[in-house]
């Protein structure tokens, strides 16, 4: 894309001679008296002589230094003395003071809104042979950006202050033999600096925490024409080209910051500058400005080195990924935007961060077809813009729910196709990532039911093929009582057949899609899905249609149970024996004679699934309801088969005091279980022992799992092999009395 003419129409140090945000900024203090007073020494003239060098070393300690969260004393990394700011009093007479610090704010870049505030930290004195190594400083207060130092005049050869910044270095000597003028330099919090051993002499410096004050509102820098061309230029090219999601542009600054100090107002050096331009270009071109914090990651293969070693070069780039996260509004409101990713065709920069070391890095040892791998991560954060009109797409991308809404809610003005097309064309991919399993409204539950705002969309843009493509992922299973309703809103608009070619075609996709996993509708709500399609006038072929796929999926799962023991039948009958129900009156409501006569038949040669007893209970509470004369004779086939059932068993008359015999067998007739299905059987035997092999008795045990047998089963340790015990329950007699009665009463009612 065309991200070179933008950058290069940013404002850079280097083409523009009134530039100001730099990394550092170096004045000469003047017009100002300073007098330095420290306790135990008094006050302190200039040039400080060596009498007063030895008093104030007196009254010192020697500096720490932080890493991290640690304070350390290492005299090989910094080696100085140091007052602290209690034990010392400052003054500067005159305004040279103030004036210097707004000198120093511009120079860094930093908002005319803004203000800096110095707080006094330290004096640092560096006697001959003292030096500080390459540091970056902790930022000790809230709002802290930058660091000054004023070096005091005192006779010293050396001690130069480097400070870095990305690729640039900056040398502030101080060095003087007879000076009288004091010397100031600040910077960034950010830059790595160090101080490079003092020769002869002593350098004696003042410190001060620079904290930045001010500057609420974004303070919009000058148009700039030429931005605002390139800007044009680069989101209207996307038009030409169909992209999954809305074009993004992210211009990744040149500092460092973290969630707590990124802020438009507070920007560092030219970065502050170059927001203030991309913000204000942005608004003339119909662009909303974000601040966001980027993280680039990168996995290479490695070549050289030992295993995992640390001096392996990187040698092919395996992955990589940009993730954008933590944003801010033009107003510094913190946005509850998730993180996103954006590609590396939508990142521009003035330097290349790969130019620089990379913020952490990770050696992996030997990674299958890559061998040994490393993982850089940079951190920066960016200025990144979308236009306004893709506001409603990249919704889609940070809070998917909110977003349908708007969606929706643009559908109920008239005159608003052409902007709900656009957001729909723009928002490409988006638009369907509740269907994806990474959405977090998958996460700890099944995916939301989307089809209610999808079909209203659909029906408003009147536009075939936009519409069957918007609704793709939908299977007439997501068709529910609640959102039945938008759904003849397309039945009006595209016809009853373009409805029915919508799920026949999701059906085909369905087997080969894993998008198709959704939120089908329980099937004890098809009952309520059928009257509430009636009464929105669905038309007849789809309320067919409904039924009979709702019939299927509920044989096909019972098909799916076939395995199943007796303990996990009689565990989910219920459910299946309500569902059944549910669909028999689906099918009267719809008064669908076809569905109900499958739905009957299925019950009747699946004796497995629809036990007796709970099939009769069920058949008494369908024949009170109102049976539609097309449903007559399948209810009456049921009804037969359910009398000529209970008939057959009552035949039996009830079970003897002294008849054991149990009506089930093991699933297995093997050599060792044969016997044991003999025993079952048996009228006569109550109790048997069988000397088995513990390899025989596990087999003979496992095959009892879960058949709800009624025998007690267990092993007696003694002799070999053990023995396995089979005790048939003492109110085996009783209990199958007990249901032979209740059949019986159950056999009255059906009369
Ligand atoms: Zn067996």
């Amino acid at each position: 894309m065309h991200t070179a003419a933008i950058v290069k129409a940013l404002s850079n140090a280097s083409t523009t001679s009134e530039f100001s945000g730099r990394y550092y900024a170096e004045q000469r203090l003047t017009n100002t008296t300073l007098t330095i007073t420290v306790d135990g020494v008094g006050a302190i003239t200039f040039p400080i002589n060596k009498g007063t060098i030895q008093k104030l070393i007196g009254s010192s300690r020697p500096a720490q230094y932080g890493l991290r969260e640690k304070t350390l004393k290492d005299t090989t990394v910094r080696n100085t003395h140091e007052i602290t700011a209690d034990k010392m009093h400052v003054a500067y007479e005159g305004k040279g003071f103030t004036a210097m610090m707004d000198k120093i704010r511009k120079a860094l870049g930093l908002s005319d809104q803004t203000k800096l505030i110095p707080h006094l930290h330290n004096m640092l004195i560096y006697d001959a042979g003292q030096f500080f190594k390459s540091h970056q400083d902790t930022e000790k207060l809230d709002d802290m950006v930058a660091t000054l130092v004023v070096a005091l005049p005192c006779p010293h050869i050396g001690g130069d202050l480097l400070i870095r910044h990305n690729k640039d270095e900056h040398r502030f000597t101080s060095e003087n033999l007879d000076g009288d003028s004091i010397k100031c330099v600040a910077f960034y919090s950010d830059c790595q600096h160090e101080v490079e051993k003092v020769k002869k002499g002593a350098r004696i410096v003042l410190t001060y925490n620079l904290v930045l004050a001010g500057g609420e509102a974004l303070d919009i820098g000058l148009a700039n024409p030429v931005l605002q061309k390139a800007l044009k230029h680069y989101f209207d090219g996307s038009l030409e080209i169909e992209r999954a999601e809305p074009l993004k542009l992210a211009y990744l600054l040149e500092h460092s910051y973290t969630e707590h100090n990124l802020n438009w107002n507070r920007l560092k050096g030219a970065d502050g500058q170059r927001a203030r331009e991309l913000a204000s270009a942005a608004q003339a071109c119909g662009l909303v400005p974000h601040l966001a914090l980027v993280e680039i990651h990168e996995n290479w293969a490695t070549e050289g080195g030992e295993d995992g070693a640390e001096d392996a070069e990187p040698s092919e780039l395996i992955d990589s990924g940009i993730t954008l996260s933590t944003w801010f509004d033009k107003d510094n409101h913190r946005l509850p935007y998730s993180a996103c990713s954006i590609s590396e065709d939508e990142i521009c920069s003035h330097a290349e961060y790969a130019d620089s070391d990379p913020d952490e890095q990770e050696y992996e040892g030997y990674m299958g077809n890559y061998g040994n791998t490393v993982d850089y991560w940079y951190r920066r954060a960016a200025i990144v813009l979308w236009s306004e009109s893709d506001q409603v797409a990249m919704q889609f991308k940070f809070d998917y729910p909110s977003a349908v809404r708007a969606l929706v809610k643009l559908t109920q003005g008239p005159s608003n196709h052409q902007a709900v097309l656009k957001t729909i064309r723009s928002s490409g991919d988006l638009l369907f990532q509740y269907r994806s399993r990474s959405h977090p409204a998958d996460k700890g539950g099944k995916p939301k039911n989307y089809l209610d705002s999808f079909a209203q969309i659909a029906a408003y843009i009147d536009q075939r093929e936009v519409a069957q493509n918007l609704l793709r992922y939908f299977s007439v299973n997501e068709l529910t009582a609640s959102n039945v309703k938008s759904f003849v809103l397309l039945q009006e608009c595209y016809g009853a057949g373009w409805c029915l070619g919508l799920f026949n075609k999701a059906k085909e996709r369905s087997k080969t899609d894993y998008l198709f996993t959704g939120s089908d509708r329980p099937t004890k709500e098809t009952e309520a899905l059928a009257h509430a399609a009636v009464k929105a006038e669905l038309d007849m072929e789809l309320l067919n249609y409904i039924i009979a796929e709702a019939v299927d999926a509920h044989i096909k799962d019972n098909q799916a149970d076939g395995r199943m023991r007796p303990r996990e039948l009689k565990r989910s009958l219920l459910e299946r024996m309500n569902d059944a129900r549910a669909l028999l009156r689906a099918t009267f409501v719809l008064t669908n004679a076809a569905a109900g006569r499958k739905l009957i038949d299925h019950i009747i040669t699946t004796p497995s699934h629809y036990s007796l007893a709970p099939c009769a209970e069920w058949l008494i509470d369908i024949l009170r309801s109102d049976i539609p004369k097309t449903h007559e004779m399948a209810v009456k086939s049921l009804r037969d088969h359910v009398t000529r059932s209970m008939d057959g068993e009552l035949s039996k008359g009830v079970k003897a005091a002294n008849d054991w015999s149990i009506d089930s067998k093991l699933p297995c007739n093997c050599h060792q279980c044969g016997p044991v299905n003999v025993f079952l059987q048996a009228s006569n035997e109550s109790s048997k022992t069988l000397a088995v092999a513990q390899q025989h008795r596990s087999h003979i045990i496992g095959n009892f799992d879960g058949q709800l047998l009624p025998v007690k089963i267990s092993v007696v340790a003694k002799g070999s092999p053990h023995k396995l015990v089979l005790d048939k329950w003492p109110n085996l007699q009783k209990e199958a009395n007990d249901r032979f009665n209740d059949l019986k009463v159950l056999r009255e009612r059906l009369t």
